[in-house]
């Protein structure tokens, strides 16, 4: 009905809940815990040594999340100092509510990497406000966003991930010609990565040929694709899951059945929350002898690097399907 991308209006209650009850004076402590802590004084020096016009110390970067801010650390290595914003899988980028601090980290930036797509809102509006470069990865993907329902997670798009890690490679040999290099050498490094994931999401998606899912949320939808993954959720249970109420009994019943029929092969959730209606299509999937896996809008505990994410995202789907 309306043209506004997928969001996730129940996991957002639910999250948001558990927002208030931990998060409210403590964010202003929290939210830049994602700032590079690797010393800064060897970029400083580098910086000094140079002849060419170089930025004092090391270029900040800020990113509305981790997963996000870890690709412009692959590219920046030791010459940016990123901070992302959303650093915890308890946190909720859709709902997020930026704090005076995180906009001074925007103002504060060279550049900003945000989402975009109505996703993280909160850090478009601050990039807009600030004189950072803006990078919205939503329009580098190149993805028609007029396409309804359009699902604006393409930080699991592999490819996007890639041509965002080149747009910042670039900005980066603007704002500091002295390491332009450097940035090109380390995209490209990354670029290569993305050739090694891929592959494995093919071969994982191969081993299973002819696999159907029902997803909560549209989350890992551009990784399913790369994995051969057909997703068969109905329209009406993402177009329902969008609005407070949330899909009816009906709609829950009928795609209920596509797992108690196995007429889907797999279900994915949302791993950092869960509601009553992802619990009842668990049980469904579990009474079929179904796997379920669940894929994260954020770094869980432990990982570090946007490789690390989602090759352990195609691990955990392949893992689940050879049960
Ligand atoms: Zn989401």
């Amino acid at each position: 009905m309306s043209s506004r991308s997928l969001t996730h209006t129940i996991s957002r209650k639910v999250l948001a809940t558990a927002a208030v009850a931990v998060l409210p004076l403590s964010m202003a402590a929290c939210s830049s815990s994602g700032s590079s802590s690797s010393g800064s004084s060897s970029a400083a020096s580098s910086a000094a040594a140079s002849s060419a016009p170089a930025p004092a110390g090391k270029v900040k970067v800020v990113a509305s999340t981790n997963v996000w801010g870890s690709v412009a650390e692959v590219v920046g290595g030791d010459n940016v100092d990123v901070t992302s914003i959303i650093t915890k899988p308890t946190q909720d980028p859709h709902d997020y509510e930026a704090t005076a601090q995180d906009k001074l980290i925007f103002t504060n930036a060279k550049i900003a990497l945000v989402n975009g797509g109505g996703y993280d809102d909160w850090a478009s509006t601050l990039a807009k406000g600030s004189d950072a470069e803006v990078v919205d990865a939503v329009k580098v993907s190149g993805f028609n966003t007029k396409a309804e329902p359009f699902n604006e997670h393409v930080f699991y798009s592999m490819d996007t991930a890639r041509k965002v890690a080149d747009v910042v490679a670039t900005d980066l040999s603007k704002i500091d010609p002295t390491h332009a290099s450097d940035y090109s050498a380390n995209a490209k490094t990354f670029g290569s990565q993305i050739d090694k994931l891929k592959d494995q999401a093919k071969t994982a998606g191969a081993a299973h040929p002819g696999t159907t899912a029902v997803a909560t949320e549209p989350v890992a939808g551009y990784l399913l694709t790369d994995m051969g993954i057909k997703n068969i959720t109905p329209d009406a249970f993402v177009e329902q899951a969008e609005t407070d109420a949330g899909p009816s009994v009906k709609v829950i019943n009928d795609t209920s059945q596509l797992l108690t029929t196995h007429k889907a092969g797999l279900l994915v959730v949302n791993g950092q929350t869960s509601d009553d209606v992802t619990k009842k299509l668990q049980a469904a999937a579990a009474s079929a002898k179904l796997p379920s896996v669940g894929v994260t809008e954020t770094f869980p505990e432990g990982v570090t690097t946007y490789s690390q994410f989602v090759g352990d995202t195609i691990t955990n789907i392949s893992n689940a399907l050879s049960k």
